[in-house]
């Protein structure tokens, strides 16, 4: 059996019995067995902290859902950046938090490294999971996204997916790549400008694309990326009716798809930019079920770092 998890700050290399392990925790959450013991007291008695240097609304309150609904208290310290931009600021903040006693802190931080940055400086004792660092990882949305394509698609050695939109920006595509690749999926495409498609150094998986169409065409799912302007430097971006028109899913390019293609997007959507709002809304549609799979998925996590 693979180690249980200390802390959870990537899903790179992380071996595929884990992460089976993992989405099969959060399936049982999902839907627990009418005999499963009550879950509701598996972390009572620990702390877990929501530490977030940058905005998050799904992804904090499912956290903090997850960890309630496990029995665990839980505190939410939302910091601006620039309170914490050099390091010894950083890790200041972390000893003062750590002398009160917590046991796990859950963080999102705009400077890729920032987890392990925390790992290496936290105390023993103490659980590090990255809710999102930079363009680098966001190991709990790669979860949660396997986990829904398996719902629907659990045979993922004759999968083909596409995850298309701004890449090179993406620590969900990143993590979903991890995910995908560490699960034996068929084929993973990556669709993107040239500008925002990553080097194969940096990416070195999948098969890359620029045109739209080709990419999806015979795709089981399709996981679209909003264009993600923060975190760029100065990208000459086309206008939006440009890219929607050469990067956008619309129903004319999800019927080239094969039949039934899950469509996902991590959110937050911006309609009309990167997906139109009737598939956003379609029947194929399944970004709400990732939003629901993303508390079970954090109650597994959770309890797989902290559970006694
Ligand atoms: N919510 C995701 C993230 O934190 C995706 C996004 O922001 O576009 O990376």
């Amino acid at each position: 059996m693979s180690p249980r998890l200390r802390h959870l700050t990537t899903l790179e290399n992380l071996p595929r019995e884990t992460i089976e392990r993992l989405l099969d925790r959060a399936n049982r959450c999902a839907t627990p067995a009418p005999t499963a013991p009550a879950q509701a007291d598996v972390l009572a008695g620990r702390t877990v902290l929501n530490l977030f240097f940058e905005p998050s609304t799904r992804t904090r309150t499912s956290f903090e859902l997850a960890a309630r609904r496990l029995g665990a208290d839980v505190v939410n310290f939302d910091i601006g950046l620039s309170s914490t931009s050099k390091g010894e600021e950083l890790f200041d903040t972390l000893h003062t938090l750590e002398a009160m006693h917590l046991d796990a802190i859950i963080v999102r931080h705009k400077q890729s490294g920032t987890p392990d940055e925390l790992v290496r400086h936290a105390m023993s004792g103490v659980s590090v999971i990255n809710a999102g660092d930079g363009n680098h990882a966001h190991p709990t949305q790669g979860l949660l996204d396997a986990l829904t394509i398996r719902q629907h698609r659990p045979d993922f050695e004759n999968l083909t997916v596409v995850i298309c939109g701004d890449i090179s920006h993406s620590r969900v595509a990143r993590s979903d790549i991890n995910a995908f690749t560490a699960l034996g999926m068929k084929e993973i495409r990556l669709c993107a400008p040239p500008e925002l498609m990553p080097g194969t150094n940096e990416v070195p998986q999948g098969r890359r694309f620029d045109d739209f169409d080709a990419a999806i065409e015979g795709a089981d799912a399709v996981l679209m990326l909003r264009l993600q302007k923060e975190r760029m430097a100065s990208i000459e971006l086309p206008d939006e009716a440009a890219y929607f028109a050469r990067y956008g899913l619309d129903r004319r390019r999800l019927a080239l798809a094969a039949k039934g293609c899950l469509v996902m997007h991590p959110g937050p959507i911006n309609r009309g930019i990167e997906i139109a709002s009737d598939v956003a809304d379609g029947a194929q549609s399944r970004i709400l079920e990732q939003v629901g799979n993303g508390v079970f998925v954090r109650m597994a996590v959770l309890n797989e770092v902290l559970a006694r």
